[in-house]
């Protein structure tokens, strides 16, 4: 069972995983949890002092040296992603995973009534950004002797709810996009790609969506760190295509 994997020590020894959204929230305690379990770390996101942080957690954690790299992917352009792989190929020389973690979540508001502006923002952070940066870094990851792609969905994205607008929408995108991913690449690589529904969790995004919520009723992100790990370890090299949610009852 994913949710419930028993990571070993050093689980992650010998792999390099790029996180988006590395600052804050989930994307920061996914980082140094990889981190811990012995993966070199790549942080990805858009505030340089935040990513800076957790590179500090991680060496006086005594983890691998990580990476800073700063991206802003409501900017960034596909140029930039592709010069971001020569980059990893040249300073570090391998990619074994990426955890496509960070996203917007726009306005909750009836779609007759949601402001066109958000709506294509938040489909390009969430979506677009997400597949550019997917594609651009595909070269190293197919170098990979078992490559993991992990997108972030969402209960909404799983079911469409009402006022969830771009951000429900984007995420159905993202669980169609690894589902083609994953047939397309199934006979030729051993490259795999899911989904990972977080649940609840107490971060700055679920306190915007849920105000009236108390956030101690909530897993925190370092309680729902199992999943994460398994789908990025070799104890998952044979799930493909799933979309797997980490508190089922959300
Ligand atoms: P947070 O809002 O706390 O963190 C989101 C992260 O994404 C931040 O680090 C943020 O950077 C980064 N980010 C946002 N926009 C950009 C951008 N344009 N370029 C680069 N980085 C960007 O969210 P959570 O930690 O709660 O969510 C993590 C993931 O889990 C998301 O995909 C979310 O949809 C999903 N999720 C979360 C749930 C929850 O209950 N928390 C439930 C279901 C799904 P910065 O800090 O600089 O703003």
């Amino acid at each position: 069972n994913i949710r419930d994997f028993i990571a070993t020590e050093n689980c992650l020894e010998g792999k390099t995983i790029l996180v988006t959204g590395a600052g804050s929230g989930i994307g920061r305690v996914a980082a140094l949890t990889y981190a811990r379990y012995g993966a070199t770390v790549l942080l990805l996101g858009r505030t340089s002092s935040k990513l800076e942080s957790v590179y500090d957690e991680i060496e006086s954690a005594g983890g691998k040296q990580p990476a800073v790299l700063p991206m802003d992917l409501e900017k960034a352009t596909y140029a930039e992603m592709q010069q971001l792989e020569g980059l990893i190929n040249k300073e570090v020389g391998q990619l074994d995973g990426i955890l496509h973690n960070a996203s917007l979540l726009g306005e909750l508001t009836p779609l007759e009534m949601y402001d066109v502006d958000i709506f294509a923002k938040v489909m390009h952070v969430n979506c677009n950004a997400t597949f550019m940066l997917t594609q651009a870094l595909l070269p190293l990851l197919k170098d990979a002797a078992h490559g993991s792609i992990v997108f972030t969905s969402s209960t909404v994205g799983t079911h469409p709810r009402a006022f969830w607008g771009a951000y429900a929408i984007s995420k159905q995108a993202v669980e169609g996009m690894s589902d083609i991913f994953t047939q397309e690449t199934r006979n030729t690589t051993t490259l795999r790609f899911n989904c990972i529904n977080p649940g609840g969790t107490r971060t700055n995004m679920r306190a915007h969506a849920f105000p009236g919520e108390n956030p101690m009723t909530l897993k925190t992100p370092e309680d729902i760190m199992a999943g994460y790990v398994c789908l990025m370890s070799d104890a998952s090299i044979d799930v493909r295509g799933q979309v797997v949610a980490l508190q089922p009852k959300d």
